[in-house]
């Protein structure tokens, strides 16, 4: 475990830390929540699943599909990659199943490269947000998105800041919008820079 990451990530209070878990066991979870650590994110639902200790705050960070959707609403304190209609609905649908009102983020497709196939396209951004908010169990917090995977700190930086942008002009309109998520183990810091106010770490937690 890096620890001094963990340490510093913990005490920024510039970002609050998800600590992806992803491909890691649940006894590495519990490590990290000895070493503070108190949210964690899963990008599948059945890995989540086998990992899942009501004890501890869960996020589900990944493409979410719709059959799946049962097995994390309310178990989950946030779902950050909503990127359809469809998906909404259907997570409106099982958080007033159980009479509770899920807490969403919506995934912001920002990269023009081919392999990052995940998230919304902006410019449907409003209608889905306008969609969202008439949905009476589901909390619209806000925004989430991956940046590139290049070296091109310009490109990132860009993507970031327009992310930002989108984020500050969507949530005069819909003031629950308080998490702006961005920022991974390669750019979590140019994320904060630039706005970021959630980073998800995963591979630099357990170098
Ligand atoms: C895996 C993953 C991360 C963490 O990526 P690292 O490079 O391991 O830090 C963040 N967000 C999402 C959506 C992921 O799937």
């Amino acid at each position: 475990m890096n620890t001094k990451l963990i340490e510093e990530r913990l005490a920024d209070p510039r970002a609050k830390l998800v600590a992806v878990t992803k491909k890691h066991t649940k006894e590495e979870v519990d490590e990290l929540y000895r070493l503070g650590v108190r949210t964690f994110g899963e990008n599948r639902v059945q890995e989540f699943l086998e990992k899942y200790d009501p004890n501890y705050d869960w996020h589900i960070i990944g493409h979410l599909q719709t059959n799946k959707v049962k097995y994390v609403v309310g178990k989950v304190s946030l779902i950050e990659s909503v990127d359809s209609l469809k998906l909404a609905k259907e997570i409106e649908k099982q958080a007033a199943k159980l009479d509770i009102v899920q807490d969403i983020l919506v995934e912001v497709r920002i990269s023009k490269q081919d392999e990052n196939k995940t998230g919304l396209d902006p410019e449907k951004l409003d209608e889905l947000l306008e969609e969202i908010s008439k949905m009476p169990h589901l909390r619209l917090c806000g925004l989430m998105t991956i940046a590139s995977n290049t070296d091109d700190q310009a490109l990132i930086a860009h993507e970031f800041d327009t992310m930002k942008e989108m984020f500050d002009k969507e949530k005069v309109k819909y003031p629950t919008m308080t998490i702006l998520s961005m920022g991974m183990s390669h750019d979590y810091k140019l994320a904060i820079e630039h706005g970021s106010n959630q980073v998800r770490i995963g591979t630099a937690l357990f170098a």
